[in-house]
């Protein structure tokens, strides 16, 4: 990039301006999935696997109408369920995830969702990133979530060297506050979507390109 001039800083030093720039370009970034609890986020989030968060509000806007409680869903018909939520994709797998997890949150938790780790990956449907996005948007955890987005641009920068989310999600931990994760993550997403896309990232006009080590041949 013409004009450009590199500044080669160590992995904490770019971890520190990438945080700065995100705070004072992305304040206040939020969950983007509509919800008012944390059960409707948890549904939502489910249903958001290989979906556009646009198309997944679309169909909770009746969705949650519909079934507003867990034991609501738990007693859906299957499918029913499945129509309610075919434009999403994966619908049948989908219905059966949001099934059982209203099920087990009957059983196993008096009707709420639970706010630990264990307990939230435990619930049918629910893995790592579905339960950091609960733990970080409804109970104000430590809680990093590793999307396309965060996975992508956490290597461009230099952040982590790894395509596996879990490696990645521990090794953010060591540079990104636990309890700045979840809107941190969301920082990402909004950047992500902006600038540093997948298929051609708009390097000529990010304002951080003078830090970046994929665009100047580090990495
Ligand atoms: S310079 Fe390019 S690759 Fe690096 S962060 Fe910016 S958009 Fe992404």
């Amino acid at each position: 990039m013409e004009g450009l001039r590199y500044r080669p800083l160590d992995r904490e030093q770019r971890a520190e301006e990438f945080i700065r720039f995100l705070d004072e370009n992305y304040a206040g970034a939020d969950c983007s999935l509509r919800h008012d609890s944390p059960f409707t986020l948890l549904t939502a989030t489910i249903l958001s696997a290989q979906c556009t968060d646009a198309r997944v509000n679309i169909v909770t806007e009746t969705l949650f109408k519909k079934y507003p409680t867990p034991a609501d869903l738990a007693d859906a018909d299957i499918g029913e369920l499945m129509e309610d939520i075919r434009s999403t994709g994966f619908y049948k797998n989908k219905a059966k995830s949001l099934k059982g997890m209203a099920g087990a949150l009957i059983e196993k938790h008096g009707g709420e969702v639970p706010d630990t780790m264990e307990e939230l990956t435990a619930l049918p449907g629910v893995g790592r990133k579905t339960a950091n996005v609960i733990l970080g948007n409804c109970f104000a955890k430590p809680a990093i979530v590793v999307d396309t987005h965060v996975k992508r641009i956490s290597n461009r920068l230099g952040l982590v060297q790894s395509n596996d989310p879990d490696k990645i999600e521990k090794e953010l931990y060591d540079i990104i506050p636990g309890e700045k994760g979840a809107e941190w993550s969301h920082q990402v997403i909004l950047f992500g979507r902006e600038t540093c896309t997948a298929r051609k990232p708009k390097c000529s006009e990010c304002p951080i390109a003078e830090i970046c080590p994929y665009l100047n041949g580090e990495l």
